[in-house]
């Protein structure tokens, strides 16, 4: 199959434009989203918008309704519209796109706004054909900062009844079928004690002592998470990990440290470890915390917790690795090591695979690109998802 010149042009402009917006999680995104949300209405598309608390950041959910429905699930082209932050030692400027030797450069070209402009650019081709099902575009915020914009919209999802059907997240893959990962969690353990003058510890309570303690515990529960294997694990490694991502706390050698803070997180393989984990730790933070109490009734240990990423879990005769499978010809099926939306679909039974263009090799990383080569190849793609969904 050739893709046509000006829907190839097309798909590069709307690109462009996509990565012009500095939608870095945590900030507002609703230029990015109002501009989607243009293109979409003007191919007839009806939407809908979820709003954060503070009405800053949005997700959008448009519609392409059925001419001739048969029955068919509908399709969900699922896409996150926030970044990741700029370091510096960029070449080009990272929000303005340039095309060089056969790549295009900037933030989020890969890491998604290639499957983005690519969907957004085929809307107009479906809009023009007998769809014979609905056709869905799903946009999210801050998938970056642990997935927070996607709940949201599949809370309305689920009040809408919009539960069934294939989701195609377009997560950098070279296109091949991803169908599992482990699920993520960060959180931050803070511990208030009391301060006081290092040459009488006891008259104080150690917040970075009693973090220390927190963290051997931790530790020795990673030991715990690795007896925990399951057998059938298809993951590398194969167990849960945890890792410790700094402890910060303190002011001086001689003064006892009255706050710390541990940074840590854990990548469960299943829902039970992560349940096992989090009941072990928070019955060890109570003991810890009663001992703090008895020289200094006001100390604490919160432990907040940053996102909880759900796993994504392989399904034997996935409908939505079996729909990609018949476009594309390619029958494996791959896990990889970061987190996605895609276990948010699964959960409310939406059948979900993460397949879209551009290498997660580029992502996050100074100088990000996507291959031209793989624009077009997500557009072939989109014309094989159009052909299944058509009544001729
Ligand atoms: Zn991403």
């Amino acid at each position: 199959m050739k893709i046509d010149n000006i829907l190839f042009e097309k798909s590069i402009k709307i690109l462009k434009d996509l990565i012009s917006f500095k939608t870095i999680s945590g900030e507002n995104n609703s230029s990015l989203i109002n501009y989607c949300e243009d293109i979409l209405a003007k191919c007839g598309a009806t939407s809908f918008k979820v709003f954060d608390d503070e009405g800053k950041r949005v997700n959008l959910f448009a519609t392409l309704k059925a001419k001739k429905p048969n029955g068919k699930e509908p399709i969900i082209l699922s896409g996150h519209t926030d970044v990741v932050p700029v370091s510096k030692g960029w070449s080009t400027n990272p929000f303005i796109a340039e095309i060089k030797n056969d790549k295009l450069y900037g933030r989020g070209s890969c890491d998604m706004k290639g499957f983005l402009a690519c969907s957004l650019a085929f809307a107009e081709i479906f809009s023009k054909s007998n769809l014979s099902r609905d056709i869905h575009f799903s946009l999210t915020f801050d998938e970056e900062t642990a997935c927070i914009g996607a709940p949201l919209l599949i809370k309305e999802l689920k009040k809408r009844k919009i539960t069934n059907g294939i989701c195609i997240v377009g997560e950098p893959t070279e296109m091949k079928i991803i169908d599992s990962h482990k699920a993520c969690h960060e959180y931050t353990t803070f511990f208030e004690g009391l301060a006081g003058h290092s040459s009488k510890p006891d008259e104080g309570v150690n917040a970075a002592e009693y973090a220390s303690k927190y963290v051997n515990k931790l530790m020795s529960l990673r030991n715990d998470l690795i007896n925990r294997k399951p057998k059938d694990s298809i993951f590398v490694p194969a167990h849960s990990t945890l890792s410790i991502g700094g402890i910060f706390g303190g002011i001086a050698h001689n003064v006892i440290a009255d706050k710390c803070h541990v940074n840590w997180e854990t990548r469960p393989v299943n829902k039970e470890d992560g349940i096992f984990l989090n009941s072990e730790i928070d019955k060890y933070a109570d003991d810890l915390l009663s001992e703090m109490k008895k020289k200094y009734p006001n100390a604490s240990i919160k432990k907040k917790i940053i996102g909880e990423i759900i796993g994504f879990n392989r399904v034997n005769n996935s409908k939505a690795c079996e729909f990609v499978s018949s476009i594309t010809g390619d029958n494996s099926r791959e896990v990889v090591s970061f987190g996605t939306e895609a276990g948010l679909f699964q959960e409310i039974g939406i059948s979900t695979v993460v397949c879209g263009p551009g290498s997660i090799e580029q992502a996050h990383k100074i100088d990000e690109f996507i291959e031209l080569s793989e624009i077009k190849k997500c557009l072939n793609f989109l014309e094989g998802v159009k052909d299944k969904s058509v009544v001729n």
